[in-house]
């Protein structure tokens, strides 16, 4: 299949910005992600987005594409030149400064380089994220092999320095074109593009020079952590290649959610049910926070859906010092299942309060409860 334009791919014009890049990335690729788009091409999309943005993100691979198309992410391209074509000396150069010319990757196998960063998923209950905590994790990560210490020969034995491309990694290869013979630089065969070759391969790691190797770390969550936020440990992914660094461990927090309350930021929301009674005559009542349970005085005469504030009573701030607060929903519960001296107690609470309506009814309930009597007694007396 032909390779779309990178920039059609994005859907931008040829002079976006960065910044124009960036979002255009940002919206395709949330929607083609394989864990959201169950599309059966969604997966192709998104590498073909993926590709598309590292190239155009790279400023200096996009000044090779918009110079020479997709033919400049071609691995084996820029190397060579052409052969005897004295007239296109200048392309070498050009290639040179765009693909390495000794800093990178492809002209150096045996440069130092960064391992891979990795990411951990920290489940926390609701009051570890408020109040942090210590944590030991252990996770797999690929590191040095313990048996050749990264060398990848049998212990007692070096890697020697490969025959055929003298340790550069690359070879260069002659091949036949319409445009005649044409020079290209290929990762050396001899030794896979290491530069290298072990004569004695390290028993353990097959010469690879790796193995998976489980590793812990202490991992202090800070107080007030918020779900999905994350912390990066440095040094804590995968081992670098050529002593380069360890890469970067991204802890992501997840966070539980609580059964009473409610988070946002450091505040924290709490719904707190009290009787009509309570709210109409006041009460000091006890409510739970996550500091333990505090007392809140309820005013006679609350109405519900009023909300107090326990100061400091809150989730720790991350930034800045200090608690947030809990706010408190009061919700007034109207009675169930009243009992016949509960509802006589109300009846005669409304006629206090001069409730007409209940008055009325209160009367005809009387005038019926007579007639019953009275109709009663004639039977009682036929
Ligand atoms: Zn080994
Ligand atoms: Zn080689």
């Amino acid at each position: 299949m032909a390779k779309r334009d990178y920039y059609e791919v994005l859907g931008v014009e040829k002079t976006a910005t960065d910044d124009e890049l960036k979002k255009a990335y940002r919206k395709l690729s949330k929607k083609y992600h394989p864990d959201i788009n169950k599309e059966p091409d969604a997966e192709d999309k998104f590498k073909e987005i993926s590709e598309a943005f590292e190239v155009l993100s790279d400023s200096q691979k996009r000044a090779a594409y918009d110079q020479y198309g997709h033919a400049s992410t071609d691995p084996n391209f820029g190397a060579g030149g052409f052969g005897g074509g004295g007239s296109f000396g200048g392309f070498e150069d050009i290639f040179e400064s765009f693909f390495g010319g000794g800093s990178g990757r492809s002209s150096n196998p045996n440069a130092p380089r960064q391992g891979a960063d990795l990411q951990y998923t920290l489940d926390l209950t609701f009051n570890e994220a408020i109040f942090g905590l210590e944590k030991n994790i252990r996770y797999n990560r690929e590191d040095d092999c313990t048996t050749c210490n990264g060398t990848g020969a049998k212990p007692g034995t070096q890697p020697e320095t490969c025959s055929k491309c003298h340790g550069s990694g690359t070879i260069n290869v002659e091949r036949q074109t319409p445009l005649g013979r044409m020079m290209s630089r290929q990762a050396c065969d001899e030794c896979n593009g290491t530069g290298k070759t072990i004569k004695e391969k390290c028993t353990t790691c097959h010469g690879e020079g790796r193995m998976v190797k489980s590793h812990s770390v202490k991992v202090n969550v800070p107080a007030g952590v918020e779900d999905g936020q994350q912390m990066r440990l440095a040094g804590q992914g995968e081992a670098g290649f050529n002593g380069g660094p360890y890469g970067d461990l991204y802890v992501v927090f997840r966070v539980e959610e609580s059964p009473i309350f409610e988070r946002e930021g450091s505040e924290i929301y709490y719904e707190q049910t009290v009787s009509f009674v309570q709210a109409a005559l006041g009460d000091e009542i006890e409510v739970p926070t996550v500091h333990g349970r505090v007392k809140l005085k309820i005013p006679a005469g609350t109405q519900t859906g009023t909300s107090f504030r326990l100061k400091g009573k809150g989730a720790t701030k991350l930034r800045g010092s200090g608690n947030g607060d809990q706010r408190v929903t009061v919700v007034i519960e109207t009675p169930t299942d009243l009992n016949e001296d509960q509802k006589k107690a109300l009846r005669e609470f409304a006629v206090a309060s001069g409730d007409k309506a209940v008055i009325e009814q209160e009367e005809g309930f009387f005038d019926k409860m007579k007639d019953a009597f009275s109709s009663g007694n004639k039977k009682k007396r036929k």
